[in-house]
Order: structure tokens, then sequence, then C-alpha cells
């Protein structure tokens, strides 16, 4: 008979809840999770603007920043495989044209009720509780002052994107004691502050084809709604775009160019203006105001980048603890019976159910190593 083994999991959000919930079948596990905030799951709760799109039927590698490792990963516990975990669990779920899941309540929140739903009582939540040290000592995992010494530490508190208040510094400090290699935290799944933009295009919203350069390069092109705000520009396609100029060594000299007849690359705009003798009837009135002010190319309206906005504003962060740290079930390579999973790595993907899959497949493969394992 198996002896009972105490797990902590540092972090109740995507990843932590889906660990949770998956050993929570295994009796021998005693499983504490430990959450910093009142409620559990703010992050996911958030996700897909409410709805959470929580995985894609059609994720391809390159579409993170870490294609070789996500090849492997989708290999192991491919998107399937996680809509059959989901079904086993309880919840309906439905799809669009593009592969993007969602639970079939269009609601965030039941993904993070059927997630904490345990119906065991050898997980414990413990919430409002920030973990500020965890440390490693005769073969047990010692977390803050904690009574119950664990021999299996679980990491799983995400990043600071997208949630924190702006000065807030140390988040995961208490990896520091771990002396893990951490890759500096970037924005990415964030819209683009541009240089000599004109204001007078914010609120405009409008569909068009955009494609981000380096120079002479064409890094990234793809077709979306598009917001123009007060100092940018946001929307999922440009959102998708800060992922691709995250991954370049040094991102300067980038700009977008923006197709704005997307229906047709090529339309003819000016035999249409020679017709027509009116800009209304092709632009948004306020990118038709602008034309009449300083006529551009319908086919490429160009702003230079000045930057992402900030980290609090983005969906996910690149950057993260090195995968060097980790090998291909999340265990730790230095130290003995640690787990990292989730956005605490430095793996970030596009818009589109990447990042919550990455988040759930992490948290799969631990769950299976961890409970098949001896200690
Ligand atoms: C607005 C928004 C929309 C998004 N939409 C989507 C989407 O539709 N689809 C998609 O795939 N991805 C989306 N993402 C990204 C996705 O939500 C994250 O990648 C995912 O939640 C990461 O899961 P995680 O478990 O690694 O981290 P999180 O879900 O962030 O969970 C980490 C948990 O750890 C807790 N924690 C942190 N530090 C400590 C500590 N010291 N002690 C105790 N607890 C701690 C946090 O409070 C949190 O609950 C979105 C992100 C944002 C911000």
């Amino acid at each position: 008979m198996n002896r009972t083994r105490n797990i902590a999991v540092v972090g109740a959000g995507a990843s932590g809840l889906f660990l949770a919930k998956k050993l929570s079948e295994v009796r021998s596990l005693n499983v504490t999770v430990f959450e910093k905030n009142r409620q559990v799951g703010a992050k996911l709760r958030a996700s897909g603007g409410g709805k959470a799109n929580i995985f894609n039927r059609n994720i391809r590698p390159d579409h993170y920043n870490q294609p070789a490792f996500l090849a492997n990963l989708l290999k192991i516990y491919p998107p399937e495989q996680l809509e059959n975990q989901f079904a086993a669990w309880g919840l309906v779920t439905i799809s669009d044209d593009e592969g993007r899941v969602y639970p079939a309540t269009q609601f965030s929140q039941t993904v993070v009720d059927v997630l904490s739903d345990f119906s065991s009582d050898h997980i414990r939540i413990t919430t409002e509780h920030d973990i500020q040290h965890v440390e490693y000592k005769m073969d047990k995992w010692i977390v803050d002052d904690e009574p119950t010494k664990f021999d299996t530490l679980v990491l799983t508190s995400g990043s600071p994107a997208g949630m924190i208040p702006k000065n807030q510094k140390g988040y995961n400090g208490y990896v520091q004691s771990l002396s893990l290699k951490v890759n500096d935290l970037k924005p990415s799944l964030a819209g683009f502050v541009l240089k000599d933009y004109p204001k007078s295009l914010s609120g405009c919203r409008t569909k068009a084809i955009v494609s981000l350069y380096q120079g002479n390069n064409l890094i990234h092109k793809e077709s979306g709604e598009i917001t123009f705000k007060d100092d940018g520009i946001s929307g999922i396609v440009v959102m998708n775009m800060s992922a691709y100029y995250r991954r370049l060594i040094s991102p300067n000299n980038c700009r977008l160019e923006i197709n704005l007849t997307y229906w047709d690359e090529n339309f003819d705009t000016n035999t249409y203006l020679h017709n027509n003798r009116n800009i209304n009837g092709l632009l948004h009135p306020k990118l038709a105001d602008l034309y009449r002010q300083n006529p551009f190319d319908t086919h490429r309206l160009v702003f230079r980048i000045a930057d992402t906005y900030p980290l609090e504003g983005a969906q996910v962060a690149h950057g993260g603890i090195d995968l060097a740290e980790i090998d291909g079930n999340f265990a730790s390579k230095r130290f003995k019976n640690l787990y990292i999973l989730g956005e605490m790595l430095d793996v970030d993907g596009v818009c589109g159910g990447y990042n919550l899959y990455f988040a759930f497949a992490s948290a799969a493969v631990a769950a299976s190593k961890i409970r098949n394992s001896g200690i």
C-alpha cells in the first residue's frame, strides 16, 4: 500500500487548479494549494473577455516562442486529450471555425467551478496566503512556516502580466530563494504604442491586414479587427504581432503596415476614387478624415513602433523561468520533487487558446508524473 505523500502547490490559477483536480483522483496524496488572492482562478476568469478560450484544436508549435518544446508537449498531451479530460469532468465545450474551444456556457466561471470541484477531502485550498519563501531541506520542501513538510512542491504562480498594479515588485519573489535561471519578463500579447501617431484616430475600429516589418524583413502578417487608441493600436491581430515582436533579438526599427482594403488586398483605390471622388464609402469615418487631411496609400498605412503597452496591460509575459531548468515532465533538473508549470516558464503563445492550453497541458503531464512517482 502507498504511503501518504504531501504535495504543496503554489498558486490556484489555471495550472494549479487543473493539477489539483487531477491529483484529487489519487487517494494517497494530500494536496495543499496556496493562493495569495481571496478567490481562485482570477486570470482564468478574465480570460477570453470572460468567456475563456480554454484551448485550440489546431495548435501549431511555431505559434509559441518555444516551438521544439511545444512540438514535444503536443505529442505527449494533444488537444484531443485535453478535450476528453474536460468532458470527463463534465465541462461541455463548443468550438468555432478556427478551432478555438470555449465552455458551452460562454462563461469562464464555469471552468473555474469545474476545476475547483474536488469532491474529496484530501485537497485543501488555502486562500490569502502569499507564499514568501520555499526551501528544500532534508528531502522535504518547507513552505513559509507551514507545519507540514512537503514531499513535492509544484510552482504554478503564473506571471505578472495583465493583473498587477503598476509598481508591484517581487512577483514570484519566493522563487529567488531557489536561484533558478529566470529570463527577463516583457509584455507579450499587448498592443503597440506608435510613433508620430495621429490621436484623431482614437476610438476607430476597423478590419485590416496588418504586417509587422523590421527593416525590409516581413516578420508576421495577419488579418483581423484593429482598435486605435489614444497613443497606439490594439486588437487580437495586433496582440499576435507583439508576440513575434518579442521574439526579435533587438526589436528596433520595427513598423506596422496596415492594408485597409482587407476584403481585397489589391483593391483598386485609385479607380474607386476616380469614380466616386469621395473616400467616405471606403474607410471608417476617422480614417476618411485623416485621408482628407493628408492622403495616404490605403494598402499601406505605416506606423513606426515605439514599444508595446506595459506588462500590466498584456495578456501574457514573454520570459520567465528558463526551460533549461526543467525536463519534459516539468520536473526541475536541479531540485528533487520540484515541478514548475504554466506561465511561470518562459513559454508564450499567440491568442486563441494557446496559453491556457500550455497551463493545462503542463499540469496534466506533471500530474501523471507525480502520481506515478514513488515520492
Ligand atoms: C485579460 C486576459 C485574457 C486572457 N485570455 C486568454 C484566453 O482566452 N485564452 C488563453 O489561452 N489564455 C488567455 N490568457 C492567458 C492565460 O489566462 C494565462 O496564460 C494562464 O492563466 C496562466 O495560467 P497559470 O496557471 O500559469 O497562471 P495563473 O492563472 O495566473 O495562476 C497563478 C496563480 O498563482 C497565484 N499566486 C501568484 N503568486 C503567488 C504566491 N506567491 N503565493 C500564492 N499564490 C500566488 C495568483 O494569484 C494566481 O491565482 C489571458 C490573460 C489575460 C490577462
